[in-house]
C-alpha cells in the first residue's frame, strides 16, 4: 500500500444489505483455487493465469467513502509488498501467499454492481494493497475493465516498483495517491528497508504523463518528522505540477496488535501519535510551497 492509512477488513462498511456488497473475498469465496492441494501443473498454470492478468491474489476489498479517492469507492487490498515499512497498519498484507486467488472476470462484475453509487457519489475503484504493482497484469486488467465501464480509477502505491506500470497501464489510470515515506534517502531506508530513488522517478513520470497525484506522507514523531526531511519532500512535490493535493497523515498505532497477532518484532510500541501542532507545523510546511493540503 502504499501508506495503509485504510485498514483492510474483512467486512466492508457500508457495503452490506441493500447494496448487495458480499463478504470480502471471504476464505470460501476465492476462485476455487482456496484450500486444494496443487500439482506442478495446477500451480504452473496458476501463475501463468497471474502472469496474464487473469487471477489475483488479493487480500480483502470495502466500500469507502472520503478516503482512498474522491467519492465513494471499492478499494481493493492486493497482496504482497516489496516495503517493509516500521509503522504499516497492514503488515498482513505484506506476503502474497496470504492472499486469496481472486479471478479478475468475477471481481470486475462486483465492480460494475456499483456503478450507480460511483457515478453519483463522483467515486469509483482503489487498487492499494499490500503493494498494488507487485501485481501489475492482475491490476492492468482490473483498470482496464474499470475504465471500459467509465469507471474513476485510483491506484494507491509507495511507486518503488513504478518501473513496473505500463504506460498503457499509466493510460487507465485517473489518480495516483503517492506515498513518499520521507524525502530523506537515508530516513526512507530507514523506514522502508528500500531506496527513495524510485519513487521520486515514478513521480516525475506521473507528471510528465499528466496523472493527477495526490502525495501523501505519514508524519512519525521521531521518525519522519524531522523538518529538512519534511522540506525535501514539499520541494520535490512542488516541483510536480500534477499534484493537486497533499495528505499529512499523522501516526497512529491501529496497526500494532496484528503486528503481535501476526508475531512480528514492531519497532514503534512506544512512538506517540504527533500532537495538533506538530501537524500543523508539517502541513504549514507543505502548503508554504503553495501546495493544497489536507
Ligand atoms: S509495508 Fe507495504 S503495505 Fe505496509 S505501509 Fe509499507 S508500502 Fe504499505
Amino acid at each position: 500500500m502504499t501508506i495503509c492509512e485504510a485498514t483492510p477488513t474483512t467486512g466492508a462498511d457500508g457495503a452490506s444489505g441493500d447494496q448487495g456488497f458480499e463478504a470480502p473475498v471471504g476464505r470460501a469465496a476465492g476462485a476455487g483455487l482456496v484450500g486444494l492441494e496443487l500439482s506442478d501443473a495446477d500451480r504452473s498454470e496458476k501463475f501463468a493465469r497471474m502472469r496474464a492478468g487473469e487471477l489475483g491474489s488479493v487480500h480483502s476489498w470495502e466500500l469507502v467513502t472520503a478516503v482512498d479517492g474522491p467519492g465513494t469507492r471499492m478499494t481493493i487490498f492486493l497482496s504482497g509488498c516489496p516495503l517493509r515499512c516500521l509503522y504499516c497498519h497492514n503488515p498482513d498484507t505484506m506476503a502474497m501467499r496470504n492472499g486469496e486467488p481472486v479471478e479478475a472476470s468475477e471481481l470486475l462484475l462486483r465492480i460494475k454492481r456499483y456503478r450507480r453509487i460511483f457515478k453519483n457519489s463522483g467515486g469509483g475503484i482503489t487498487l492499494s494493497g499490500g503493494e498494488v504493482l507487485m501485481q501489475p497484469a492482475f491490476a492492468a486488467t482490473l483498470l482496464r475493465g474499470a475504465k471500459e465501464m467509465g469507471i474513476h480509477t485510483t491506484i494507491d502505491t509507495s511507486g518503488f516498483l513504478g518501473a513496473a506500470c505500463t504506460d498503457e497501464m499509466l493510460a487507465d489510470i485517473d489518480l495516483v495517491l503517492l506515498d513518499v515515506k520521507s524525502g530523506d534517502p537515508e530516513t526512507y531506508r530507514k523506514v522502508t528497508g528500500r531506496a527513495l530513488e524510485p519513487t521520486l522517478k515514478f513521480g516525475r513520470r506521473l507528471a510528465e504523463f499528466g496523472t493527477e497525484i495526490w502525495l501523501r506522507f505519514v508524519l512519525v514523531p521521531g521518525l519522519t518528522d524531522d523538518p529538512a526531511n519534511v522540506e525535501t519532500i514539499a520541494e520535490y512535490a512542488a516541483t510536480l505540477p500534477t499534484v493537486s493535493r497533499v495528505e499529512v497523515l499523522p501516526f497512529h498505532q491501529m496497526g500494532k496488535d496484528k503486528w503481535e497477532s501476526l508475531g512480528i518484532p514492531y519497532e514503534l510500541g512506544d512512538t506517540q501519535p504527533p500532537t495538533n501542532a506538530e501537524v500543523d507545523r508539517v502541513r504549514d510546511q507543505f502548503r508554504a510551497k503553495g501546495l493544497t493540503v489536507y
